[in-house]
């Protein structure tokens, strides 16, 4: 069993740092419902301890040629396929998820690592010879500096991964500011980096709360923050970032929706809705959490849902039998079943009520069991809000226009897809739906490494994506440099605006 230190602290300048800061949290297995670490929360002064590191490492990590910063990203990359087990294990014990889930986590964070394997390639410049006589224009660009990542609990490994391979390739320093429920990954990820040759300073990890962040978002030597989180956080670091000047992208939460024409292949669509909704115990921001059942489909697939919600088996996240571990937190857990009650008394049909599980031998672990609900309406608060657990919510739309209509009317646009057998009707809501990332008979459709990763609407404040080549963006400023050479330059000052010649 991987162990990690009892004592999660700060990974300041190549070394784990207890820190200035005098409080502390506990960290828990969520399935057993016991504390099993203990998190150090950063002072002040420990964040700027970080970001004086990352500007101290700077200059020179900003001036080594990509290529060499690319072959520690493929050092990274190897050690990170070499412990992927390892980093599996903390994430279950910390956040819950089964095993298989936490090792797929990891598997695609993994991804974006091999695609910033790529940074030389991404950071080639324009370039456009004889823009005048004599003269050629270029653009290039530059790292921003000291960035920041802070990041949610649901992927402690991914979702840091989103940014800081990214952001390091392309030449910035980085201090990473994780979730205080499952930041153990973290650790291990710099001890990697650093194993792997990153000098010191380029990669720095602060353990706190909201201090932390704040401190982040008001130091001046931070050029940019990326967020992953909660709506109402992520509109309030986008806005706090802006004022302080900082680039920001601020991805937030989802209602992401399902749409199953009457025409799908059924159990397909039951097998999408069981995995994308109760998988990881619905703690994805891609997770289904609306199934929009057009036509006859809901007298047809509710019946079959419902045994298979009932079904779901749920235990350890070690358990390899278990398809579904326990909620995150004890609060979370409570929030959750809280909001099966209201939807109960908002009118929904409670089909399957998941309150209340207990775990024979995990007695005081965080489970609650899969919910599922019929008759949800768009009024609705168990439709409109994000739960963020295993409860379904099933929708009845009469046609594809009704269905398409609901989705593009959410506040949410992060995450949706459509099960059908018809090409003109995936076709339409593919160009039609008024949200970021679509699936056509996919119910996950998280882009892949070199897509890029954003919502719309509640879903991402900012307008560049994550990873991909916006991601690139993101973490650079372009430069755009004229240049001539004394022989071509004409005798006399030009008062008139510059024109080609
Ligand atoms: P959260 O918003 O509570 O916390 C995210 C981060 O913000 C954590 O590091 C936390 O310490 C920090 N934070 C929390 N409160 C803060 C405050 N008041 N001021 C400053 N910082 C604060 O989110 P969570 O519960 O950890 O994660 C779940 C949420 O993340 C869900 O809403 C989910 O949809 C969303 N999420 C979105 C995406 C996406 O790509 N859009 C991906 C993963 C998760």
């Amino acid at each position: 069993m991987t162990t990690a230190s009892t004592d999660i602290v700060h990974y300041i300048n190549g070394r784990r740092e207890n820190g200035a800061g005098t409080r502390t949290q506990p960290v828990y297995n969520p399935a057993t419902g016991s504390a099993i670490r203990t998190l150090h929360l950063a002072a002040e002064d420990d964040v700027n301890a970080a970001v004086a590191a990352a500007k101290a490492a700077f200059a020179a990590w900003a001036d080594t040629p990509p290529i060499r910063r690319a072959r520690v990203m493929f050092r990274f990359l190897e050690l990170m396929n070499q412990n992927k087990d390892r980093l599996a294990e903390l994430i279950t014990q910390e956040h819950g998820k089964v095993f298989s889930d936490a090792r797929g986590e990891v598997e695609r964070g993994i991804d974006i690592i091999e695609f910033a394997c790529g940074a030389p390639q991404l950071l080639k410049g324009d370039y456009t010879e004889q823009v005048s006589t004599g003269m050629d224009n270029w653009t290039m660009r530059q790292p921003l500096g000291v960035v920041a990542g802070v990041t949610p609990f649901n992927f402690p490994c991914m979702v840091p991964c989103w940014m800081f391979p990214v952001a390091i390739a392309a030449g910035n320093c980085f201090v990473l500011k994780p979730s205080e429920r499952d930041p153990s990954a973290s650790l291990l990820m710099a001890e990697l980096l650093k194993q792997a040759g990153l000098p010191d300073g380029v990669f720095n990890v602060v353990q706190g709360d909201k201090l932390a962040v704040d401190t982040l978002l008001e130091h001046p030597d931070v050029a940019a923050i990326s967020f992953v989180g909660s709506t109402p956080i992520a509109q309030y670091i986008y806005e706090r970032g802006a004022h302080f000047g900082k680039r920001v992208q601020a991805l937030g939460g989802a209602k992401n929706h399902m749409v199953v024409m009457p025409d799908a292949n059924l159990d397909q669509a039951v097998d999408a809705l069981m995995g994308a909704g109760y998988g990881s115990a619905g703690e994805r921001c891609m997770a289904i959490s609306v199934a929009v059942l057009v036509g006859d489909v809901a007298d047809r697939i509710m019946p079959r849902l419902a045994e298979r919600v009932r079904a779901l088996k749920i235990g350890n996240g070690m358990d390899s039998a278990s398809e579904m571990g326990p909620i995150v937190a004890r609060e979370a857990r409570d929030r959750i079943e809280n909001y099966i009650g209201i939807g109960e008394s908002e009118g929904a049909t409670l089909v399957v009520d998941g309150r209340g599980l207990k775990v024979a031998g995990h007695e005081e672990g965080f489970f609650t069991g899969g919910t599922l609900f019929d008759n949800v309406t768009p009024q609705m608060r168990i439709y409109q809000e994000e739960v963020f657990g295993p409860v379904l919510a099933c929708v009845r739309a009469a046609d594809f226009a009704e269905a398409l209509d609901m989705i593009n009317e959410h506040a949410f646009g992060n995450g949706v897809s459509c099960f059908t057998s018809d090409g003109n009707v995936a076709r339409e809501f593919g160009r039609r739906v008024q949200v970021g990332m679509v699936g056509i008979n996919v119910p996950i459709p998280v882009p892949m490494a070199w897509h890029g990763f954003g919502g719309w609407k509640k879903s991402l404040f900012g307008d560049m994506h994550a990873y991909g080549e916006e991601g690139f963006r993101f973490y650079t400023k372009q430069k755009s440099i004229m240049q001539r050479w004394p022989q071509s330059i004409a005798k006399g000052a030009e008062f008139s605006m510059p024109v080609a010649k």
